[in-house]
């Protein structure tokens, strides 16, 4: 039985991990201040920025996550193969935007079939750490195959161990509170990475918040840990600026499955683009089942 909770928060991660998005894709590259001078505080989700999204569109972030959360239905475990060909179809739907190691590692699978490419120095963006969701939500009830099969994922497009430490991390941390864990235990976690890779430590806070994982991982932590709802968690993660759409989306994945998806303001429900809510609600449903008999 699938407990009313656990579906509240896992609907709250998936669903709040696209509100960032959407809300973060309108400031994505901007600095505060420049945020700041333009919005005062950006708390609407009102598309532009430079991709000129429509209100409610999603970017990379969530459609990459739909991709591996779809092969992950469709084989009811994780078939690399599977993951690998959706990313290259997304890739040629043309999508809004892509990141450098993303495109970099599709068009080696794309050639040679390889499910892995070599470790890179510049390997260390947040592009695998943020299409997770679907492989924590999967394997809520199994760590050994959410460690096993985030590498996997991971490695179609990243190899680099601070990619790696902080997609384990923030995932761990997600599966934490959709087990009915306290914050105190994230706390934990995060503590831990900082212990193994003291780069990500997070206070004082450096205010750098680009798409380089320890510059993503800071900024989220930072501000997941300074807020008391989810609102506040988004807005002040989102108006650092920098890689805003990605930020926001981890930064409402973690107080997604810590509030729920009840404390989602509605109003940026609402604006979400009607079909990628519908495929949030199919999906969450489904790798929830999935993790039931893993
Ligand atoms: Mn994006
Ligand atoms: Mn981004």
């Amino acid at each position: 039985m699938i407990s009313e909770s656990l579906l509240d928060k896992a609907l709250g991660a998936y669903l709040g991990f696209a509100c960032g998005d959407a809300l973060g894709a309108t400031v994505e590259f901007m600095s505060s201040k420049q945020i700041q001078r333009r919005y005062g505080v950006h708390c609407d989700i009102i598309g532009g920025g430079w991709l000129a999204l429509e209100p409610g569109q999603v970017t990379d972030d969530t459609q990459m996550s739909l991709a591996l959360g779809q092969a992950i239905i469709d084989h009811k475990g994780l078939n690399l193969k599977a993951v690998a060909d959706n990313f290259v179809a997304w890739l040629e739907s043309d999508p809004p935007d892509i990141g450098n190691t993303c495109k970099r590692g599709l068009e080696r699978y794309r050639k040679t079939g390889e499910l892995s490419g070599p470790p890179r120095e510049d390997d260390a963006g947040n592009g695998a750490c943020m299409r997770n969701l679907p492989v924590v939500l999967a394997t809520i009830k199994r760590p050994d195959y959410f460690i096993e099969w985030s590498l996997l994922q991971s490695r179609i497009t990243h190899n680099h161990p601070l990619s790696d430490a902080a997609t384990l991390a923030l995932g761990r941390m997600t599966g934490q509170l959709l087990n009915g864990q306290t914050v105190d235990a994230c706390y934990r976690t995060a503590e831990n990475l900082i212990s193994e890779y003291p780069e990500f430590a997070y206070r004082p806070y450096s205010g750098k918040s680009s798409a380089y994982i320890v510059d993503t991982v800071q900024t989220v932590l930072y501000y997941f840990f300074n807020t008391d709802d989810f609102e506040s968690c988004l807005t002040t993660t989102v108006n650092q600026g920098g890689d805003a759409d990605t930020t926001g989306a981890l930064a409402g994945m973690l107080a997604g499955a810590r509030y729920g998806v009840q404390n989602i303001p509605k109003r940026w429900l609402d604006r979400l683009e009607a079909k990628v809510s519908a495929a949030i609600y199919t999906q969450t449903n489904e790798l929830i089942d999935i993790a039931q008999f893993l």
